[in-house]
């Protein structure tokens, strides 16, 4: 019995294929550039978590039903392939960004679903639609597997009104469902959990923030395994400096932007989502390009990392007095796992807070692990996340409650 997980963009389809046994990865994948000239499928498989093979193609892949019949293919390939038979996949575990306030919990795909998912797609219409895309494939190209949707919101559904209502007219609320939703949820769960285990606190009795910095960036505050705040909000443009994202701005700069310099609502959109963040600050969102152009004297790279650090320093101090009790803080994905300088100067001078990093613990390599002091009342973790064997134990779950 095997899951596959599928990850459905508007030009590209990522998946992994897990044994439903013990949730060992076996199989990883993209198909890019679907319906564009140098579309191709790069393949990867696994044997004990070692990468065991490689298979790069480009070819025509017009659409993302072809495009999933490519990787199906794949997967039964006589030499690059993994499974005998289709009918081996028992579950396809789907991310959706965006469940709304209707989907609070991984959720087994029928036409109802699809129709709610559909109607939830003006809350994100870049995601939404391709994720739904690859959901209606799916069933196609898999009609005897269980179709499973793992939502990016739905770890956030236990924020209170006083933490996801803006202080706008409530009928907005009321009507147009206009609030804040969060995103990232997946990564924030996993690495929750993790933490859980490691530290050897039942999720119940631990008070967490967690800090996602990939491209995109949130962070989260967990009180009792459940999450109270997060810093994303009714789309991924809140909160943190990212990559290419603003993060918090005043809310009138857009009628600034329009009325002085005559942008237009499709100018502003792109300035704030895709020129912002880090790459509006120094020209790169690659924060090791980053780190190194500071390193080679660049006062602007100078500049980005210390907004970048500071924002993420306001939050923790933000979420530490709504939690009243902190156990741990926990830094995971691209920037989190792999950046010890942004690690240090996101919690330098929080020793009053009890937050104490240890710089040779910090500088530490792979692996869960914890960076603080002996003497630090709060730890400060490193946990890689894993938002794809997130989506497969999910999708696992979802799966045995179908057979009870
Ligand atoms: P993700 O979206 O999780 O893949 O993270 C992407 C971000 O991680 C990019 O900004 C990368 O520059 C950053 N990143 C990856 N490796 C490192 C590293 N060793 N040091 C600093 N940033 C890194």
């Amino acid at each position: 019995m095997k899951i596959l997980v599928i990850n459905s963009g508007s030009s590209s389809i990522k998946y992994e294929l897990f044994d439903a046994e013990d949730l060992e990865i076996l199989a990883s994948g993209l198909v890019e550039k679907i319906g564009e000239h140098g579309s191709a499928l790069n393949h990867k498989t696994f044997t004990k978590l070692k990468e065991t093979s490689q298979y790069s193609k480009q070819l025509p892949i017009p659409d993302h039903n072809i495009a999933l019949k490519c990787i199906l293919d794949i997967l039964l390939h006589p030499e690059h392939g993994v499974i005998k038979d289709s009918s081996q996949i028992v579950a396809v575990g789907h991310r959706v960004v965006h469940g709304g306030e209707l989907f609070h919990r991984t959720t087994i795909i029928d036409d109802k679903v699809i129709q709610a998912i559909r109607e939830n797609i003006h809350l994100a219409p870049l995601h939404n639609p391709p994720n739904l895309k690859g959901i209606e494939v799916a069933r196609e190209v898999f009609p005897g597997a269980v179709q499973v949707a793992v939502f990016d919101t739905a770890f956030h559904h236990t924020i209170p009104k006083k933490a996801f209502l803006y202080a706008l007219p409530l009928e907005l609320y009321e009507r147009e469902k206009i609030r804040r939703y969060g995103f990232h949820g997946t990564s924030h769960s996993y690495v929750a959990e993790q933490a859980s285990r490691f530290l050897d606190i039942p999720p119940g009795q631990l008070n967490l923030i967690t800090i996602h910095l990939g491209n995109g960036a949130s962070m989260a505050a967990i009180q009792g395994g459940k999450c109270i705040d997060t810093s994303m909000g009714m789309t991924p443009l809140e909160g943190l400096v990212m990559g290419t994202r603003s993060g918090d701005i005043d809310p009138a700069l857009p009628f600034f932007l329009a009325e002085h310099l005559g942008m237009s609502y499709d100018d502003i959109n792109e300035l704030l989502n895709k020129e912002s963040g880090l790459k509006g600050l120094c020209g790169t969102n690659d924060m090791r390009e980053v780190i190194r152009m500071r390193d080679a004297g660049d006062e602007r790279a100078s500049l980005a990392l210390e907004i970048y650090c500071y924002r993420i320093k306001k939050y923790i101090g933000a979420y530490f007095a709504a939690l009243g009790r902190l156990d741990a803080i926990v830094f995971t994905a691209g920037i989190g796992e792999n950046s010890p300088e942004v690690r240090e100067r996101s919690c330098s001078g929080l020793g009053h807070l009890g937050i104490e990093l240890d710089k040779q613990r910090n500088f530490s390599s792979s692996g869960i692990r914890e960076i603080n002091t002996d003497t630090s009342q709060v730890k400060v973790l490193v946990i890689p996340t894993n938002e794809e064997l997130k989506i497969a134990m999910e999708t696992l779950k979802a799966l045995e409650h179908t057979r009870d």
